[in-house]
């Protein structure tokens, strides 16, 4: 491992709107690199700008405690933060790779997120989470945080392949007993699926019953995308290796869209998988409303819900325009509750929508919604 110490310009993303995956305006990048060095990481890709040899050399922002103290500071902002989870994880460098234990930069970040009252998502696939159980329980019990593990599979033979760098599955399922038995909430990123390797009918029901034997509050899924370039040629070099007559296939699969994504079909098929599989273990496929709605703002609430319902519908193989919905409102500028008359004249609301919109905001939910999620 080779590491860079390196002074950033600035620590905290902030997104055009909020992301209904992570319930989060914000994220952040402590380290860029990641010794993990999962076959299918996207963060190889050209497009993501990570310096040096992906896998084995990090850079570490020296600077990010500081910077960030700065730019959390309440004093010093005019418009205050908006009312969301702030994601810790995830991006090109998972926030407790082994570098972790020299530098502390995710812990210092945590005491941070804990001085200044802020909700905390956090997303690795490292064990060495369990290192920072109190302050995580501190934040969790102030103002919430949610812990997922990133997982391809279960499956320990093929998780050895492609997360060389990463505690084994039955590790990882191990540490989420331990946050839930510390009452802190947990989901599972079953992302990716490798195709044809970790996206079977029954090692999809392995992951997804483990996952319910551990205790978690959902399972979001997602198929893989493979970018041309770096990170299709390494990925595909290790495919060359352990599973050969597999090579033919991927090509079929992955034919040059520009976001390195598969086919639609195969995505339809995998999805229709998984959804009847969440569906036979009562499994929620998005952060549950009972963990976020009473921390947003009555607009971003009704942008996640609807995000939400779209995702849900689309599973199902139906017709959705709540997404267009969704992305309408989150563009007002005024609140929804100062609009109730005119919610039809927003672009996408339908008569349907208009309903669900109007119970969210007299009871902060949908029953609609909640009935997709489960059913
Ligand atoms: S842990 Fe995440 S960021 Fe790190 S190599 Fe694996 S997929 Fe990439």
């Amino acid at each position: 491992m080779t590491i860079r110490e390196v002074e950033a310009k600035s620590i905290l993303r902030k997104h055009k709107r909020i992301d209904s995956w992570f319930i989060s305006c914000y994220g952040m990048n402590l380290y860029r690199g990641c010794t993990h060095s999962c076959v299918y990481c996207d963060g190889r890709a050209e497009g993501y700008y990570v310096e040096g040899e992906f896998g084995r050399d990090v850079a570490v922002k020296l600077n990010a405690i500081e910077l960030l103290r700065w730019e959390l500071d309440p004093k010093r902002k005019r418009v205050p933060l908006r009312r969301c989870f702030i994601m810790l994880g995830g991006g090109v460098g998972d926030g407790y790779q082994p570098v972790e234990r020299k530098y502390g930069l995710t812990r210092k970040a945590l005491e941070l997120m804990y001085e200044y009252n802020l909700p905390v998502s956090l997303l690795t696939k490292s064990t060495l989470i369990e290192r920072d159980i109190d302050i995580i329980k501190s934040i969790n019990k102030q103002s919430r945080a949610i812990v997922s593990f990133s997982f391809s599979s279960v499956d320990e033979g093929i998780s050895a392949i492609f997360e060389p760098g990463v505690p084994p599955p039955h590790e990882r399922l191990k540490t989420i007993s331990l946050f839930k038995n510390a009452g802190i909430s947990c989901g599972i990123f079953l992302l990716p699926v490798i195709p044809f390797i970790t996206d079977t009918a029954e090692l999809l029901e392995e992951s997804v019953s483990r996952a319910k034997e551990a205790g978690v509050d959902f399972i979001i899924f997602g198929g893989m995308t493979l970018k041309e370039g770096r990170q299709q040629e390494y990925f595909y070099n290790v495919l060359r290796k352990t599973h050969p007559e597999l090579v033919a296939e991927y090509q079929k699969l992955y034919r040059g869209s520009q976001w390195g994504e598969a086919t639609k079909e195969y995505y339809d098929l995998i999805n229709r998988r998984f959804n009847d599989i969440a569906k036979k273990y009562k499994m929620p496929k998005r952060i549950p409303p009972s963990l976020y709605r009473d921390i947003l703002e009555q607009n971003d609430l009704a942008v996640v819900m609807l995000e939400h319902i779209d995702y849900l519908l689309k599973l199902e193989g139906k017709p959705s325009s709540f997404g267009y919905a969704a992305y309408s409102i989150s563009q007002l500028k005024e609140p929804l509750s100062s609009m109730k008359g005119d919610l039809r004249k927003i672009k996408g609301v339908n008569q349907a929508i208009e309903a669900v919109i109007l119970e969210i905001l007299e009871t902060g939910g949908s029953s609609y919604y909640e009935k997709l999620l489960l059913g």
